[in-house]
């Protein structure tokens, strides 16, 4: 196995359109501007840990990397390439968790965003009152578990997350940041009064829904293209103490869907997601042993069950009533009679639910290994066909390798903003799924089998007609990439060229340097 590792680790694996030379990384051997050359790092580990994501599948060398100290470092940057005759490209990185090399810059500088702020300057700070709202301002540098520390200690968190926390704001906001708040809340995107931005002219700009709003609309959801998030102030709300979680399991898809969509239409709960148990899904430490052996002594149809998760917030003084209004929401559900489990835990630890998991992975080398994820969103129309096609059929009947967790979930859409950049299916229902295969290659082998089935998935729903959308889209072609984004297309490009005409910034997204 790690043999295999050190291979994988040491190939750089091209995906269709990233051998391509790109048009602006004309480096010589140094920079144009002397002070800027002279504050990167060009040393073998600086260059290793920018050119490596959470992916493990992409790798990309940069010239240098940026250690920024202060905003000014950024921008100084961004001008330097800007005004230079052959500009060389920048990319933030955030915390490195894309997966195909999204925070990458061959030939060009990688900003390592997280050294902007120490401990002397934490970069987060809160104000507001009840009467105007409470919000945070924080650096785009930082992690959303230090924000969720720190606005806890004012009795406050955001409204919206990300099921995992040791991603940066900048890195979310330049996607959307979902989890099952969601639908009720919107994305992370919706959450965001105002912005700094360094735009790819190195102009620092502050916008918002009422200043500059061409540019703060670009920028949420802009996959890191039209400029550097410096600052985002969120929306903050008062913070529960305790969540009651539950987890009920389906055999049949339609009833799964059916409770989903109606939990996520009522005014109950505060988080409502849902995944997949099969064969090889990961074990939950959601549930007990015994639990476990009496979900895998269910036996489905389709060999495959569906398990609903959902959450409550509560505080001290509903303590006495907060099952009573559970048994309420819960009643008339159509879960498998029995299949109810439950969970009390503090609103923090709920939210950093996936840490330990990391720990554990991480503690048995599993952690930094190939992960060909696909992340979906899909017409609520073409869900039904999607399970047939795709979880039965192209997942659990052929039998491939494939290791979870898989998550789906309806999210309304009524809480996302069409002027921002972020692409969503382009149907009329007031909801839409997402579909996120989070696959984990053990080998190199494993690593293939695995990106073949993500193609084929995506052949099935062209085929089918299932208009689905890809959550941190990944695209080697350029007419790939405007069937992505449709109708937002003109205006993408419209919005590149007049905030970042010289394609400096965020290139390992692979859009405006694509074949
Ligand atoms: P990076 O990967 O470093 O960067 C991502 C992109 O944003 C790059 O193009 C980069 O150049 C750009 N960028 C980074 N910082 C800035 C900035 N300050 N300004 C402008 N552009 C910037 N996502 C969800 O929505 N929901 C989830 O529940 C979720 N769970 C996850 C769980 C795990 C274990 C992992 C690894 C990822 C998960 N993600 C989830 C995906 C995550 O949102 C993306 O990977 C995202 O890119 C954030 O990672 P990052 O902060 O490390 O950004």
């Amino acid at each position: 196995y790690f043999v295999i590792q050190f291979i994988i680790n040491s190939f750089v694996f091209i995906t269709p359109g990233s051998s391509r030379p790109w048009p602006h990384t004309s480096f010589s051997s140094s920079l144009p501007n002397e002070t800027i050359d002279t504050k990167l790092c060009k040393d073998t580990s600086c260059i290793k840990i920018a050119s490596s994501d959470y992916g493990n599948i992409i790798q990309e060398l940069p010239f240098g990397v940026l250690y920024p100290s202060s905003v000014s470092d950024i921008k100084h940057l961004v001008e330097s390439s800007y005004n230079s005759t052959t500009p060389f490209t920048i990319a933030a990185r955030g915390n490195g968790h894309s997966v195909r090399g999204q925070a990458m810059a061959k030939d060009g500088v990688v900003v390592n965003m997280g050294s902007i702020s120490s401990n002397e300057n934490k970069r987060i700070s809160v104000s507001g009152n009840s009467s105007v709202g409470f919000y945070a301002d924080v650096g785009g540098e930082q992690l959303w578990i230090n924000v969720l520390g720190t606005t806890l200690e004012h009795g406050l968190a955001p409204v919206s997350w990300t099921d995992y926390l040791y991603l940066t704001v900048g890195g979310t906001l330049s996607n959307a940041g979902i989890s099952g708040q969601s639908s009720f809340h919107g994305p992370q995107i919706s959450n965001v009064l105002e912005m700094d931005v360094i735009t790819g002219k190195g102009d620092f700009i502050t916008c918002s829904k009422n200043m500059n709003s061409d540019l703060f609309y670009a920028v949420l959801g802009g996959l890191g293209q039209f400029g550097i998030i410096t600052r985002a102030r969120i929306v903050l709300d008062k913070a529960p103490n305790r969540v009651k979680w539950v987890r009920t399991i389906y055999k049949d898809f339609s009833k799964f869907t059916k409770d989903q969509e109606h939990l996520i239409s009522i005014d109950g709960f505060d988080y409502v997601e849902g995944s997949l148990i099969m064969k090889n899904t990961p074990a939950s430490d959601f549930f007990s042993p015994s639990d476990e052996s009496m979900i895998n002594s269910l036996a489905s149809e389709n060999g495959i069950l569906y398990s609903l998760e959902a959450v409550k917030y509560y505080d001290d003084h509903i303590i006495n009533t907060i099952d009573e209004e559970l048994e309420m929401i819960l009643k008339g559900l159509s879960f498998e009679s029995g299949f109810l489990f439950k969970k009390d835990a503090t609103f923090f630890d709920f939210l950093n639910r996936v840490r330990d998991e990391e720990l554990l992975l991480q503690s048995i080398g599993l952690w930094d290994v190939p992960h060909p994820w696909l992340n979906l969103f899909i017409p609520r129309s073409g869900i039904m066909d999607f399970n047939e096609g795709v979880f039965v059929d192209i997942i659990q009947k052929q039998n491939r390798s494939s290791s979870g967790p898989f998550l789906v979930y309806p999210i309304n859409r009524k809480k996302w903003d069409d002027n921002m950049s972020v692409v969503i299916p382009e149907d009329d229902e007031d909801m839409f799924y997402t579909v996120a295969l989070l696959n984990s290659a053990k080998d190199y082998k494993d690593w293939v089998i695995m990106d073949e089935q993500n193609t084929e998935i995506l052949k099935f729903c062209d085929k089918s007609g299932i208009k689905v959308k890809q959550y941190f889209p990944h695209y080697g072609k350029k007419e790939e990439w405007m069937k992505h984004f449709g109708k937002k297309w003109d205006i993408f490009k419209k919005r590149k060229a007049q905030f970042d005409p010289k394609m400096i910034l965020s290139p390992g997204q692979r859009i405006f340097n694509s074949e």
